[in-house]
């Protein structure tokens, strides 16, 4: 039996962490007792793989690596390719004393995102619109499924922040501004996680084996409430606020057993987060009994000093004290690893506090299998961007778009559209490029341009395969009101909105949409039926275009399945998407969230038309 092999010298030593009958808590003591100070601090250091060899991680011990965006192995690297790379560092690991599996994690924040060919699903904003767990849930077994079939087994998601203000960056990234659809959207936890069985305890992590992936709730606590959506920044909140809008969604993460926590960049009434002791130590681990770890986030500890790299031993010392258990991405590892030693033997750190982030972070992994099956094989390769999958995404797009208007004062509606017209135009930036649709986190951290990132359906491409095989359809990207004119067009398909964007690069402060959008709009909706589709991770400001437009469509970011869009547009499914966000006028009433006095949206939470479904 192989947890009656040896150490060293120590032959036909019954190993209990190696027995997987052994009771969880047996086997965390266990192995503990037997970590040597170096082992245990590698155990708390998580890095990129960007630069990484099996042999820094047998030297080192480290506990767990990531693929930050666009640290991958090969472009377009298959899931074959994943898994090997994958294991030859979990090979690394392997080959220390204690053979101690590595956790490999990965931003699979709307689908497998970094991987060529998964599946991708809208982002966050378009399924707040959905309001439906049991989507959701689904999305997040699918998600698993692809993640593990590359060999990794810990996704950072959900983002559960309660995104207050559309200027920020990361909006896109948020459920609703409405903290009870963020709490329901949890659902994504036992999805990635599996439900906790009978026997489990609520609160404790639960990875329910080989076709599962440890969670991560992000970015706690207060992320989407910065001061003026600056990414990063200072969210100035009431207890009240704090409890009832930003804190309620990882009350019910922990509930459902979420395997880890992320720490916020941000500071909460101007304490960083990454240091806070109450909010990480008081509240997290003492108060809600969290069981799992909680993780920095990339160079998070880095920057609790006003400027980066201040004081790194400062850094260390308060954020370690602070509760944070694993250490994303330490700017300098060796530096990390001397400066904690030291301030572990001179206790300031104490010891009891190494041990409790080990223990939470091999709580993790023995209960989700890692130590009986680090190694993966290829059997669930054929899982990534499976028909599938992509199946349940074009579903989630379907039910993620709001029609927001739908016919002028005292006319027919527009949509559906007929399958069947002599010859439609389609026009606009956004209307044939799978980056655009698909926004930040794909493939680049930054996201795309274009349609060589990844496999899926443009709109355009969507619309093509929807219509009569006797419509003629032109696509033309820019063009002017003379075409338009001259072309005996039906009606019009324009689809425009924002470029991709990622973190701090989107925030912004005017949020109008991006040009040629509105040139598009003018000199298409002049001239003929239009129907305009905004692809954007936000509301923007439509009030100056919105009377020359027959109907009008947020379809968010839809993510790879454009076909989704054509499903609804033509009528083989109706709109049912609500306003999952407050879509104002002008920039200056923001911040305005559903509830508050004085509101005054374009289009108020909750809003969204139905049409009813094409006899075509
Ligand atoms: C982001 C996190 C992400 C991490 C790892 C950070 O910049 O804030 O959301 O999980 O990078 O890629």
């Amino acid at each position: 039996l192989c947890f009656w092999t040896s150490i060293g010298e120590a032959n036909t030593e019954y190993l209990e962490y190696k027995d997987p009958s052994a009771p969880l808590g047996a086997r965390i003591r266990d192995l503990i007792k037997r970590m040597t100070l170096q082992e245990k601090i590698g155990q708390i250091i998580q890095l990129d793989r960007a630069n990484m060899t099996a042999d820094i991680i047998k030297n080192y011990y480290i506990g767990s690596l990531l693929s930050a965006a666009g640290s991958v192995p090969a472009p377009k690297a298959s899931p074959q390719k994943w898994v090997d790379m994958v294991n030859d560092f979990q090979k690394g690991a392997l080959s220390t004393r204690l053979r101690i599996p590595l956790i490999y994690g990965i931003d699979a924040v709307h689908g497998h995102n970094n991987v060529y060919r998964a599946t991708i699903f809208p982002h966050n904003v378009g399924l707040g619109v959905t309001r439906d767990p049991d989507l959701i849930k689904r999305i997040g077994a699918a998600t698993a499924f692809e993640v593990r079939a590359t060999g990794i087994s810990y996704a950072f998601a959900p983002c559960i922040a309660v995104c207050r203000d559309p200027r920020w960056g990361r909006c896109y990234e948020s459920y609703s501004e409405d903290p009870k659809i963020v709490q329901m959207m949890t659902e994504l936890v036992p999805g990635l996680q599996g439900d906790i069985p009978a026997t489990g305890r609520k609160g404790v992590p639960y990875v329910g084996g080989k076709e599962k992936v440890a969670a991560c709730a992000k970015h706690y606590v207060g992320d989407g409430g910065t001061i003026n959506g600056i990414n990063e920044n200072n969210t100035i909140v009431s207890q009240y606020d704090l409890f009832h809008i930003h804190m309620p969604a990882y009350l019910d993460s922990i509930y459902k057993g979420v395997a880890t926590i992320m720490a916020s960049y941000s500071s909460l009434n101007g304490v960083k987060m990454h240091a806070n002791r109450a909010m990480l130590t008081g509240y997290l681990k003492n108060k809600l009994k969290f069981r799992g770890f909680i993780i920095s986030d990339w160079q998070g500890i880095d920057r609790i000093t006003p400027t980066l790299h201040e004081n790194y031993t400062y850094s260390i010392q308060e954020s370690i004290l602070a509760g944070i258990d694993m250490v994303m991405v330490p700017y300098n590892y060796t530096e990390f690893i001397n400066d904690i030693t030291t301030l572990i033997e001179k206790n300031v750190i104490p010891m009891s506090r190494i041990d409790d982030a080990v223990k939470r972070i091999l709580r993790v992994k023995f209960s989700m299998g890692l130590f009986e099956a680090p190694l993966t094989d290829y059997s669930l390769a054929d899982k990534v961007g499976s028909k599938e999958h992509r199946e349940l995404a074009r579903e989630a797009v379907r039910k993620s778009l709001v029609l927001l208007k739908n016919g002028k004062a005292g006319a027919q509606p527009l949509l559906p559209l007929p399958k069947k017209a002599p010859k439609i135009l389609v026009a606009g930036t956004h209307a044939d490029n799978l980056g655009y649709q698909c926004g930040g986190w794909t493939i680049e951290w930054q996201g795309l341009d274009g349609n060589n990132l990844t496999e899926g359906t443009t709109i355009l491409k969507a619309i093509l395969n929807t219509v009569d095989p006797s419509t003629k359809v032109v696509y033309k990207k820019e063009p002017t009101s003379s075409f338009v004119k001259s072309g005996g067009f039906s009606h019009a398909i324009v689809v425009v909105g924002e470029p991709p964007y990622a973190e701090t690069k989107g925030d912004n402060t005017n949020l109008t949409l991006p040009l040629p959008g509105p040139d598009t709009i003018q000199q298409v909706c002049g001239e003929v039926k239009c129907v305009v589709i905004v692809i954007s991770g936000r509301p923007l400001v439509i009030e100056p275009y919105l009377a020359k437009m027959d109907a009008l469509v947020a379809a968010w970011l839809p993510g790879s399945e454009g076909q989704g869009v054509a499903d609804v547009l033509f009528g083989d499914y109706g709109f049912t998407g609500k306003l999952a966000r407050t879509w104002f006028k002008r920039v200056d009433q923001l911040p305005m969230n559903v509830g508050d006095p004085n509101y005054d949206p374009m289009f108020p939470f909750g809003f969204g038309l139905t049409t009813t479904l094409s006899s075509s």
